[in-house]
């Protein structure tokens, strides 16, 4: 079995990258359904843990279907070096798996002799649409573009959520920086910077490596995070920084936190890097996803109705990567069979992607902590009473329900005490407006809404 996940790795990843990498990984211990996978070094195991972590997993369990964790770990000085070792679980014995021994690779993997950046070039400023949540990112990109090395924009350090614009704000300085002549930019991730390092050292070229880095005027990593953990690289990336600082060269570095939130990294670095600008980009508001759905969808051609964006805007909030794929999975099908879009065709389409969206709260969760919030019976709920100290937060109950769940207006009012969908058309509605007037109780309800939803 391991034999055969190591010839199906082979042949997707290539023999090369398969000689370099996976032809160290030995077998460990098999425990209930989980089997470690032992790697000489750390770096080593990081490097296959991110690379080829989840395929691993999917292939094991494959091939194995008890196998139900991959887990990667440093070998240690006792442990077996890559002798084949009995595979067995608990209810389906193997026979022992053969591991096939080839040589450590001779030639290292090919450093560049030069830091060709190829940057994307859908990332533009023009193609990023700005709001409040990252206005402040944007115009400290925009001026590192228009003047780099300014003081205080040196380092510039974006940081911010998954799927929120850093890189696309970083190509965008590069491109922006490239068109407007004699100026050499870098960019990488910094799981590269790492990887290009490690290959400079393995072929005794760091020497070349470091000229080449130190010859940039503007260099930039993203991801910085992955460095975490990596001494060597964070210690090799420091006096590169520091080196071009020195010569009065723009670093740019974006990172999922912000430098002082970034444990792990050493703190000479993580002083350096904040010592220059220091830009968040916030999670996505739903206006600026409506303004983002609404400059794609222009770009696009296909005419794609407020209604539908409102609703991708509503379903979909945790990044603007998701965001964008399911607008082009729309588009791509209305392309396809030239139908137009429309709200239930949306539904259909994109119902896995929405599926995973949808929040696992249930209405009976909602109506329980709203009943503790405000004090009432959970009866109550669906009593018949009246009186506003009970019937105000059923309404507000019932305003979750429709804005966490994907239950219909009848579903819901069917749950609060068979109450028709007018009735709970009625309550979202003046929970909303109350909400605009009253700013304590819109607040109150807002925690509710994250107290549900966390
Ligand atoms: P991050 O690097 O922060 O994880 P990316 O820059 O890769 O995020 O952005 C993810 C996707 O979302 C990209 O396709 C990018 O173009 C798009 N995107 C993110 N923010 C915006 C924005 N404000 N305007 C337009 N597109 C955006
Ligand atoms: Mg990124």
């Amino acid at each position: 079995s391991w034999l055969q996940i190591c010839s199906r790795l082979k042949g997707e990843v290539g023999e090369v990258e398969y000689r370099t990498w996976l032809t160290k990984i030995a077998l460990g211990p098999v425990d209930g359904d989980e089997i470690t996978l032992l790697l000489p070094t750390r770096f080593l195991r990081d490097w296959v843990r991110s690379q080829y972590g989840d395929r691993l997993s999917e292939l094991w369990n494959q091939v194995l279907p008890a196998i139900r964790r991959v887990e990667l770990q440093v070998a240690r000085p006792g442990d077996p070096a890559a002798p084949p070792l009995v595979l067995a679980t608990e209810d389906a014995p193997v026979a022992a798996p053969s591991i096939e021994v080839e040589d450590a690779p001779r030639s290292a993997p090919e450093v560049r002799s030069d830091l060709v950046t190829t940057l994307d070039t859908r990332f533009t400023f023009d193609t990023f649409v700005v709001g409040k949540p990252n206005e402040f990112a944007y115009a400290c990109a925009r001026r590192v573009a228009e003047k780099p090395s300014s003081v205080g924009f040196n380092p510039l350090f974006l940081y911010g959520g998954v799927g929120l614009g850093k890189t696309h704000l970083m190509h965008a300085i590069g491109a922006e920086l490239v068109q407007s002549g004699n100026v050499s930019v870098a960019y990488m991730s910094a799981e590269k910077f790492m990887y290009r390092f490690i290959a400079a050292i393995r072929s005794q070229s760091t020497m070349e490596f470091k000229e080449q880095l130190r010859s940039v005027d503007v260099l930039m990593i993203d991801d910085l995070q992955f460095l975490i953990g990596k001494d060597n690289t964070q210690e090799e990336f420091f006096h590169t920084f520091n080196a071009l600082v020195d010569a009065g060269r723009q670093i740019v570095v974006s990172a999922d936190k912000s430098p002082s939130d970034l444990s792990g990294l050493e703190d000479r670095l993580r002083t350096r890097l904040g010592c220059g600008m220091v830009a968040d980009i916030h999670a996505t508001t739903f206006e600026l996803r409506i303004s983002i759905l609404e400059s794609k969808a222009a770009a696009s051609g296909v005419v794609v109705p407020g209604k539908v964006l409102e609703f991708l805007a509503h379903k979909i909030t945790s990044n603007v990567r998701e965001l964008e794929g399911a607008l082009n999975r729309l588009i791509a099908h209305a392309n396809l069979f030239g139908r137009p879009v429309t709200l239930e065709a949306t539904q259909d389409v994109l119902h896995d992607i929405l599926k995973a969206h949808d929040r696992r709260v249930t209405i009976e969760e909602i109506q329980k902590r709203v009943a503790e919030h405000w004090n009432i019976r959970l009866t109550d709920m669906s009593s018949a009473r009246r009186a506003r100290a009970v019937a105000r937060p059923r309404q507000v109950a019932m305003y979750l329900a429709k804005q966490l769940t994907s239950r219909s207006l009848p579903e819901i009012g069917r749950k609060f005490g068979n109450r028709d969908h007018t009735t709970v058309m009625h309550a979202v509605s003046r929970v909303a407006e109350l909400m605009e007037r009253d700013p304590a109780f819109a607040e109150d309800v807002e925690l509710m809404r994250r107290m549900l939803e966390s």
